[in-house]
């Protein structure tokens, strides 16, 4: 045996013993600055998330948030009584997170949101022991005022539309959300305010079939601003129908409802040109790290995207900018009653100049 595995083991034991953790894990209701919709789901005012608070025996808490969707069959209350019937904290330790994932992967059908929430803590908390912020930690740079947040547009009437597209005047990049029966006269609107805007489209999963998909992705292109599409079919199209569809698109075509975890980007680099990361979808910040690597060596183009979530999970998200090529992480700032403060987006430029905290995830409770 390597001589670092065995000091890793030894140390592992020895940490155990001392520094097991302490889980609190509370529901937390979020108010929508605009209903949100997008295709496939209705508009809602409310969305909930679930904050993860871990102790050590020192006292020392770290931070971290589940915002399970129904999209993928995860719910507050399941990552609740997850939490409650089904985790040992005593098996977690800041002093070796890898073990602690170890010990989670053991836990059958532990939803996504769950183990992302307790990857988030652990490293919160191996951060502040380490006394570094969580990118230098994970060996990252973080350029501050260089990487860029998109801002997105949810489906609405094309008259909100325009509102939203001046109140995000601010916002160098927009993200609009399509998949309705107004989707031209939505852009039409954008455009009348934003003529010049680069402009992400997200079709989440809007085109029911390929030559669909195709007729709207020559109109997208038509615009001249786009700078591509996430998800233009149903995460269960076949590899034959997206290799088609990637084989004629004018833009870009991004993995989101496609790519889970870094086992799906052999079949991404087949199918699309980039992949969306969201830390709930593949399972916290270790594993959106390993997955954004892959994807790179893979020759796909990379983005960080986020679900309606607090300061949490976007700031734990913002520490790995370094790895992407477009980051969307702007679910904090659709909410009005954020309960914490950490990454900032002023003019879409990511900051932690603002930040109380100076390690680990650099959050703090407003
Ligand atoms: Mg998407």
């Amino acid at each position: 045996m390597a001589q670092d595995s065995i000091n890793r083991i030894d140390n592992r034991n020895v940490q155990f013993q001392c520094l097991p953790v302490q889980l609190d894990a509370q529901a937390c209701e979020l108010h929508m600055a605009n209903p949100w919709k997008i295709a496939g789901a209705p508009a809602s005012s409310l969305r909930r998330t679930v904050i993860v608070r871990l102790t050590d025996s020192d006292g020392m808490t770290a931070i971290g948030e589940a915002a399970p969707s129904s999209l993928y069959g995860e719910s507050v209350a399941g990552v609740l009584a997850a939490f409650a019937q089904r985790v040992d904290p005593r098996q977690l330790s800041f002093a070796d997170v890898g073990a602690g994932m170890d010990y989670l992967s053991t836990i059958h059908d532990l939803p996504m949101a769950a183990r992302c929430a307790l990857n988030v803590a652990l490293l919160d908390g191996a951060a502040r022991r380490a006394g570094l912020p969580l990118h230098r930690f994970l060996g990252l740079d973080f350029k501050e005022d260089h990487h860029v947040t998109s801002f997105s547009i949810g489906i609405d009437a094309p008259e909100l539309v325009r509102r939203k597209v001046l109140e995000a005047s601010g916002f160098p990049v927009l993200k609009l959300k399509i998949g309705d029966r107004q989707d031209h006269e939505n852009l039409a609107s954008l455009r009348s305010v934003a003529p010049r805007k680069p402009v992400r489209v997200d079709a989440n999963e809007g085109w029911s079939n390929k030559e669909e998909a195709l007729r709207g992705l020559e109109w997208l292109a038509r615009d001249g601003r786009i700078q591509f599409v996430e998800q233009p079919l149903h995460r269960s199209a076949s590899t034959a129908d997206l290799g088609w569809l990637k084989e004629r698109s004018p833009l870009p075509l991004f993995a989101d409802e496609s790519c889970h975890t870094v086992r799906d980007i052999p079949r991404c680099a087949e199918c699309f040109h980039g992949i969306n990361v969201k830390l709930v979808k593949t399972g916290g910040v270790s594993m959106a790290y390993e997955t954004l690597q892959a994807a790179r060596k893979a020759g796909l183009k990379t983005m960080i995207g986020c679900m309606i979530e607090t300061s949490v999970l976007i700031t734990a998200a913002a520490h790995l900018a370094a790895l992407t090529d477009y980051l969307d992480i702007d679910g904090n700032l659709l909410i009005t009653n954020d309960p914490f403060a950490g990454v900032t987006a002023r003019g879409g430029l990511l900051s932690f100049s603002g930040a109380t905290e100076t390690h680990g995830l650099r959050i703090s409770p407003r």
